[in-house]
């Protein structure tokens, strides 16, 4: 089984129970979060200048 949002192989039996991989999983959360999007971008390049 393969994840529906990377492609990559699923591995860990919880993410194939899932049917993604962790770390899309994590991704998916926080896209729902449609409102709080423009602050994670702001996150998101703070993590990279790190
Ligand atoms: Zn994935």
């Amino acid at each position: 089984m393969n994840c529906p949002v990377c492609g990559r192989e699923l591995k860990d039996e919880k993410s194939i129970a899932k049917g993604i991989g962790p770390v899309c999983a994590r991704k998916l959360e926080k896209l729902k979060d449609k409102a709080d999007e423009d602050q994670l971008k702001m996150e998101l390049s703070f993590e990279d200048e790190k």
